[in-house]
């Protein structure tokens, strides 16, 4: 059959410019990968003969096999994994599959550091062009007749034909080194980059000899680095196990390597990264754990292993308690799997345990990084809810320095609590910053009451899940009825408000009584308010009534159509306020505070940041109100 020629997909060919043209620090990576991808076939061609033992017939072990050709000046990688098929190439090798990394790349291009970035995530199979003017992949799918032959020298194009030469089962990749690359023909640089990068590799990897009497040599240790005893483990060879098992290139922030002994017997080696995976809200991402049943690789897609909430673990879990020949649908509903779920997620929370006391510094880093998603655990996981509030951090107004350390815990908050005080007051919000300046929290910072900042979409959805941490329910300091009054009495430190409350003047209450009568429906109730101390309104929902922001949240995604009228608050003791009380009732005032209640209302709602339901009114307002001002006042 002729040879075809294809065009690479456009995110491919944006990457093997920035592979090629980047000063890339650490070329010597691409062996690494190519050993990885040769490692994972062999992996998936073992998993497949679980099933069809007749795949492996010929050559029933594995291995991956080097050899240079000075004279050709090429290195060849071969293995004999389950191989490629015509379309396999295409997909595999034409184009970028996996979730986000098209984005990413897309990213990249437009960062002038874009290349540096290309270490912490790995190009995989294109780096072969780091070092290859000339690239050729011939294999053969186990089980299948014909063999295919992709070559391609990484500009824009390659071809694809039928390969008569291709290897019996596997893969061969010919790389035609560029020019000045000549030191990966050496078979010293060969064997160090091997044992630095791939010694953790569970396939032998082997140099052939290129004299007859000089016997092939393994480069590497050739055993599944979990079984190996800790104590001969290396960093180097743990972190290199994470980047292969991961598809990563960041360092660890934890590594947990353990066996479980009893009742089941497994053994883990996961790892927490230290960068955020840049598809980890990607609905199609897989899971980040490779399942392997007494050594044998089953599945890198087993979302049995860990709760969603968990998702950003790396890592592998080797059992004994599965048969081997479990299907990928066995392991649904399977009830081993779900006892070593909760195995894992409790030995995981423990961790985090260790970590968050001995080392909050660090423990902050990580929570910046992961905490949305493993707040989401909050509402998930209801039998590890304890341990997961006693995880979880929060920004609070009482702790707001600079980014990064500022966090508190909800033992620390209930620890701060004043005497009187029965709540845990949060307040949710898209921004964080402007969380902080919400008038809804004056009152409370005023007499030093904790309020957590929380601006995580999930938030609003875990605190509707959870009534109480310690017996202290979480209350929206957005809500009416969030009893300021009560709470601190006994301290009464600087407090020139005792009075307040109850009685409100005269005045203020005509006033009251006016903008409700103005305003109508489009409020629940105008009230007084004691949370104010230097903004004039503010609004809050009514006890009842859902969370201002969750309701908004739930609008923006049509789930919602109507929203309920808010309560107006407002500060008696804002001149603004007292201002207008004295206007109620007098000769001509009635139409300025008619606009100027109007105008409370509107600027209580663009604090909110909620639009205003006529804005050209707002502005005909506001003008016609700042100049009366003027020209009474000057
Ligand atoms: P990744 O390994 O992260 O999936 P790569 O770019 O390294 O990304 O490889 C892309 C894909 O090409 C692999 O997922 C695999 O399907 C296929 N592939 C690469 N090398 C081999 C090989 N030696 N044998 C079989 N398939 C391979
Ligand atoms: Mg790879």
């Amino acid at each position: 059959m002729a040879q075809e020629e294809m065009q690479f997909q456009a995110e491919v060919s944006r990457l093997l410019d920035i592979v090629a043209h980047s000063l890339y620090s650490e070329k010597e990576i691409f062996l690494r990968e190519l050993i990885s991808n040769a490692s994972d076939a062999c992996d998936r061609l073992r998993y497949a003969a679980l099933t069809q033992p007749e795949l492996m017939k010929d050559e029933s072990s594995f291995a991956i096999r080097l050899k240079v050709d000075p004279t050709a000046k090429t290195l060849t990688i071969a293995d004999n994994g389950i191989g490629m098929a015509r379309q396999d190439l295409i997909d595999n090798l034409g184009t970028i599959a996996r979730s986000g990394t098209a984005a990413f790349v897309e990213q990249l291009e437009s960062k002038p550091e874009g290349s540096s970035l290309i270490g912490q995530f790995g190009v995989g199979f294109y780096s072969a062009f780091m070092v290859a003017k000339q690239v050729e992949v011939s294999t053969r799918k186990a089980g299948e007749a014909e063999g295919w032959r992709w070559t391609s020298d990484g500009q824009g194009a390659f071809t694809i034909a039928e390969d008569g030469e291709a290897p019996a089962r596997g893969t061969r990749i010919v790389l035609h080194l560029r020019e000045g690359d000549e030191e990966y023909m050496d078979p010293m640089r060969i064997r160090q980059i091997v044992s630095t990068y791939s010694d953790h590799i569970a396939v032998p990897v082997i140099l052939e000899s290129r004299k007859e009497d000089e016997p092939d040599q393994t480069l590497n240790a050739a055993s599944a680095l979990w079984t190996r005893p800790k104590s001969e483990i290396t960093e180097e060879q743990y972190k290199e196990f994470y980047h292969h098992v991961g598809h990563t290139f960041d360092e660890p922030w934890l590594r947990l390597h353990f066996k479980a002994e009893g009742m089941l017997e497994y053994t883990g080696l996961l790892f927490i990264p230290s960068t955020k995976p840049f598809d980890l809200f990607h609905p199609d991402r897989k899971t980040g754990i490779k399942l392997y049943v007494k050594r044998v690789f089953i599945t890198d897609d087993c979302s049995e292993l860990l709760p969603p909430y968990l998702r950003f673990l790396r890592g592998i879990v080797d059992t004994e308690d599965l048969p081997l020949n479990v299907s990928r649908e066995l392991l649904q509903n399977n009830p081993r799997l779900a006892k070593i779920r909760t195995a894992l997620t409790k030995r995981i929370l423990s961790e985090l345990k260790k970590k968050a006391e001995k080392a909050p510094e660090e423990y902050a880093t990580f929570w910046n990084t992961f905490g949305p998603v493993f707040k989401e655990g909050l509402y998930e996981d209801q039998g590890q809810r304890e341990a997961l509030l006693e995880l979880a951090r929060f920004r609070s107004t009482a702790n707001q320095g600079g980014a990064g350390t500022d966090l508190v815990s909800l033992a620390d908050y209930v620890g701060r609590m004043k005497p009187g005080q029965d709540a845990i007051y949060t307040i949710t919000g898209g921004d964080p910053e402007a969380l902080a300046k919400s008038p809804q929290i004056e009152g409370f910072v005023a007499k030093g009451i904790e309020v957590l900042l929380l601006s995580d979409a999930v938030d609003d959805f875990w605190l509707t899940a959870i009534p109480d941490y310690d017996g202290k329910a979480f209350k929206s300091v957005t809500r009416g009825g969030a009893d300021l009054e009560n709470i601190d009495k006994l301290e009464g430190a600087d407090e020139s408000d005792e009075k307040k409350a109850d009685e409100n003047s005269p005045a203020l209450d005509a006033l009251i009584a006016f903008v409700k009568l103005t305003l109508k429906d489009k409020v629940k109730d105008v009230r007084s308010s004691a949370r104010l101390t230097s903004s004039p309104v503010c609004l809050v929902a009514d006890e009842g009534d859902m969370d201002m922001h969750l309701e908004r949240l739930l609008k923006q995604q049509n789930q919602l159509e109507h929203s309920s009228a808010r309560i107006l608050e407002i500060n008696p003791d804002h001149a603004l306020v007292k201002a207008l009380a004295a206007q109620v009732g007098k000769e001509g005032g009635g139409a300025v505070v008619e606009d100027a209640a109007w105008l409370l209302l509107d600027q209580a709602l663009i604090i909110e940041g909620e639009p205003l339901p006529d804005a050209a009114a707002f502005s005909r307002r506001l003008s016609s109100l700042v100049e009366r001002g003027l020209i009474s006042g000057g």
